[in-house]
């Protein structure tokens, strides 16, 4: 399949102008991302009912009928754009400035041209039938590596340029000789540099790095609990949840305060009495006063020399060794 060739240079004056060859290269890779969906869309859309077609009989010959249908779209967008807004003056026609919402719209305008009699029936648009082919589709495009990243990439980086009006996603710096363009890349803001977060791959603009780095899901941050650990943003909220040992808990003996996981030792010894008062009311249902409750805890806890209460950490437990130590006080008052 041929690639499409991006615009080289526009007359300034006399010479040919060389234009900087640099774009945003992750909305590049967003906008090539599309693409697989949108073939897959189109392929589907098309075959279905068809009892002597799938999707991939036609893929081959979709994929270069829709690169070249967005191409030229792409091509003629300004001029197209301007006719539309003068031919609706009054309205003030608003045209999309986002390149994926442009190139979206590109792709459903094709799209629509290749609908059979089924994809024309408004109900399977909009079911999960289609959608469910079309994910299976992608993903088997992307198995068999059918059409590469790189390859929808080269055509992304035209489509790109072509519709970006307001050039917030290329440059448009144009230069009369190579030697000027190379000093102009070197500064260039759009000039594509590796992420430093170990293990990361992406290239970046360096104009859109601090937002990557405030994205990269392989930057190492602090523990957003301060737990005082380090780890990458990937793995946050699985840490915060799980390990961490800040995370908030509620108190396991069902009083209300809730705290850090790891102040659990501390707060079971604090409120040792209050997480006692509430097991004795259980085990001691009836004929028990809130006062005699409070005098037994107080006797437990003094006849607990080794401190077994305050190492509880649930109600079962505390419910175990209270019965225990019952049973010994009981056991030794006998003798
Ligand atoms: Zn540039
Ligand atoms: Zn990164
Ligand atoms: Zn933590
Ligand atoms: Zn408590």
């Amino acid at each position: 399949m041929e690639l499409p060739i991006a615009d080289p240079g526009t007359e300034r004056g006399e010479g040919l102008l060389i234009q900087c060859p640099y774009c945003d290269s992750e909305a590049m890779h967003k906008l090539a991302q599309l693409l697989l969906p949108g073939l897959a869309a189109v392929c589907v859309d098309s075959t279905t009912g068809d009892l002597f077609k799938n999707p991939s009989h036609v893929a081959i010959e979709l994929r270069k009928e829709m690169v070249d249908y967005i191409t030229q779209r792409s091509d003629t967008f300004i001029a197209d754009a301007l006719i539309e807004s003068e031919a609706n003056q009054e309205t003030e026609n608003e045209m999309p400035e986002d390149p994926f919402e442009i190139v979206s719209i590109f792709m459903d305008d094709f799209s629509s041209t290749k609908r059979n009699i089924i994809g024309h029936v408004s109900g399977w648009l909009l079911s999960d039938n289609r959608e469910d082919k079309i994910d299976d589709f992608v993903q088997e495009m992307d198995m068999t590596r059918f059409w590469p990243l790189d390859r929808r990439e080269a055509i992304a980086e035209v489509l790109l340029k072509n519709v970006d009006i307001k050039t917030k996603f290329h440059c448009p710096e144009k230069y009369e000789n190579e030697d000027r363009l190379a000093d102009h890349k070197e500064q260039c803001t759009f000039r594509p540099v590796a992420c430093p977060n170990g293990g990361c791959r992406a290239k970046v603009s360096v104009r859109c790095m601090k937002d990557h780095d405030a994205a990269c899901p392989l930057k190492v941050l602090q523990c957003e609990q301060s737990c005082g650990k380090c780890l990458l943003r990937r793995d946050m909220d699985r840490h915060c949840v799980t390990i961490c040992p800040m995370r908030p808990m509620k108190c396991p003996f069902g009083c209300d305060s809730s705290f850090p996981e790891c102040d659990l030792e501390k707060h079971s010894s604090v409120f040792l009495q209050a997480h006692l008062l509430k097991v004795l009311m259980v085990i001691h249902k009836k004929g028990h006063s809130e006062e005699d409750l409070k005098e037994l805890a107080e006797k437990l806890e003094k006849y607990d020399e080794l401190g077994k209460l305050a190492k509880a950490q649930d109600t079962r437990s505390l419910t175990n060794i209270v019965k225990d130590l019952e049973a010994k006080m009981k056991d030794e008052h006998s003798n």
